[in-house]
């Protein structure tokens, strides 16, 4: 009855109601993305639909005895942002274990797990995360291939296995029970696509690196453990604005965790679903879309062709500037990146390349070309080039060309650029790194996103690195000429995301008949100065209709 009412009205194109909305917002400002109507002061919602989109006088037709109104005070609203490439396991993970992000040095590192240790039970497991050795403040003693080395570490936490994540994800740092307990010694060897680095009198100094990371077998974390941590991602996510998460390497255990979540509806933001590996997406022989009332959509696969460039793993065509007999490896051999293209355009999957390098980057898009050309029948099939951080000229426009979408991280950009042309050398930045302008004009899509845990999840501060590709506690800007416009950013979080995604007909503007997924803001992200970006502050999160965040 409801559904027949909505419908009449809106065929009728009429501004007054047959039925009241369930919740309206007026006396905002809302960019809606759709280029017909870029501008309105209200909306209304029936159901998890938007079913009105106007003036504050239009809107007030859809306003009823129960209608929740909301009164925006002149706030923001945009379509609901989009993480277009996260980690959600991994940031519940990282609320739960030490967060080593604001240490200073290497010191620092080791008596915060000292203090861990002292806490925690004989021999159980103890993780960190989040250090990054160029943004300390002192090198670490010793120094060995840039990276510290174990001993100190080791020294201090005897009786528990200790494991800390770098920054990037890319390599990890060991101490001594742990290595005893997995037997890396001097005569270990790396799988391929992976390092142990080792010292001059050949020992492992603790650092592994990519697939060597491999060789640790942490045990499993509990039912109780997993679930605490999607808890807290998803709630991190509502807080930042977050409607749509699309999470980039879930594990079956993982799916199986979202599945659960989705049944009892209890997610939110959604999810989208790229699966970890070839060996995983062959266990599916169709896409599931829209599980549990549209909040769970399994349709991608991930792959890690490459390293990063921060560990000097990622796939160059010339070496790195400061390790001149090195130039990456893959991490994915490209007879796997075609096998898994092939499987996807025969059973309806899109597939997601982790490539930083511009060896990485060609190949990928080689194998895809390749793939294409094998399955003309498959129009539109949206493949994405996760990170696509240091491309050679001429591959540019080639994402263009094959449809092949660029899913980039605005805040890697201040976050890299620092040290980056130390690793590449000036020339290969100008030519290639992060040149989000250079990709825009040639007409691809850039979807936008953050890697949480490598960066914070807030979508404002990718914004801002976004607009500006100036580091958030200030300074001059990097490369300014590969700026996004406002609207490129809020687009390559919103419509562009959802494109990313096959769901802009259902989401990523505000249009009459979309998904009610919306984010209300204290600044207007299309008009306010630069420097006032980074105080906005989300003010409501709304998916499918309901406001699930609201600012204390
Ligand atoms: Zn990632």
């Amino acid at each position: 009855m409801k559904t027949v009412a909505l419908l009449a009205a809106l065929l009728a194109g009429s501004a007054h109601a047959a039925t009241p909305a369930d919740l309206v917002l007026r006396n905002g400002v809302v960019d809606t993305m759709n280029a017909k109507a870029p501008r309105a002061t209200a909306l209304a919602v029936s159901g998890n639909r938007i079913v009105a989109v106007g003036s504050d006088a239009q809107v007030s037709a859809w306003v009823g005895p129960a209608t929740r109104v909301v009164d925006l005070a002149g706030a923001s609203v945009i379509p609901g942002f989009t993480e277009s490439h996260g980690h959600l396991m991994a940031l519940g993970d990282a609320r739960l274990d030490v967060d080593l992000t604001a240490a200073r040095n290497w010191p620092e590192i080791v008596a915060t797990m000292k203090a861990a240790a002292a806490q925690a039970k004989k021999g159980e497991w103890l993780a960190g995360w989040g250090w990054h050795e160029s943004k300390w403040n002192e090198p670490p003693v010793p120094l060995v291939r840039g990276f510290q080395t174990h001993d100190a570490l080791s020294a201090a936490t005897p009786d528990n296995p200790v494991v800390l994540s770098r920054a990037d994800g890319h390599a990890t740092i060991v101490n001594a029970r742990v290595m005893e307990l997995m037997s890396i010694g001097r005569a270990s060897q790396a799988p391929e696509g992976g390092e142990i680095i080792k010292d001059a009198a050949g020992l492992p100094t603790g650092v592994l690196v990519d697939n060597a990371m491999e060789l640790v077998h942490v045990p499993p974390p509990s039912a109780e453990r997993r679930a605490r941590a999607l808890d807290l991602a998803l709630q991190e996510c509502l807080r930042k604005g977050i409607t749509s998460f699309e999470d980039a390497g879930s594990s079956s255990e993982d799916i199986a965790l979202f599945k659960d979540y989705a049944q009892a509806r209890k997610l939110g933001p959604r999810l989208y679903v790229m699966v970890a590996g070839y060996d995983l997406l062959r266990r599916f022989d169709k896409p599931e879309i829209g599980l549990g009332d549209g909040f769970l959509t399994i349709r991608a696969v991930k792959l890690v062709a490459d390293g990063a460039m921060g560990s000097r793993g990622a796939a160059l065509l010339e070496p790195y500037e400061d390790d001149p007999k090195n130039s990456g490896f893959y991490t994915t051999p490209p007879e796997t990146v075609l096998a898994t293209a092939r499987y996807a355009l025969e059973y309806g999957f899109q597939v997601n390349v982790h490539a930083i390098g511009d060896r990485t980057n060609r190949m990928v898009l080689d194998t895809f070309e390749k793939a294409f050309k094998e399955y003309p029948r498959v129009k539109d099939p949206r493949f994405r080039i996760e990170h696509a951080q240091i491309l050679d000229a001429k591959d540019i426009p080639r994402f263009a060309k094959l449809g092949v979408i660029a899913s980039m991280q605005g805040i890697h950009c201040t976050s890299d650029r620092p040290w980056a042309a130390s690793r590449i050398g000036m020339a290969r930045v100008t030519e290639g790194l992060y040149v989000w302008r250079k990709l825009l004009a040639s007409g691809a899509t850039i979807v936008n996103g953050t890697d949480v845990p490598v960066e914070d999840v807030d979508a404002i501060k990718n914004y801002y690195a976004s607009v500006t590709r100036r580091p958030a506690a200030g300074g001059e800007a990097f490369d300014p000429d590969q700026k996004m416009t406002r609207e490129e950013a809020l687009r390559s979080y919103t419509l562009a995301a959802a494109y990313g995604a096959f769901e802009e007909k259902d989401r990523g503007s505000i249009e009459v008949g979309k998904l009610a997924d919306l984010t209300v803001l204290s600044k207007d992200l299309l008009n306010v100065p630069d420097d006032e970006l980074l105080k906005t502050e989300v003010l409501h999160t709304i998916v499918d209709g309901r406001i699930l965040y609201s600012r204390p």
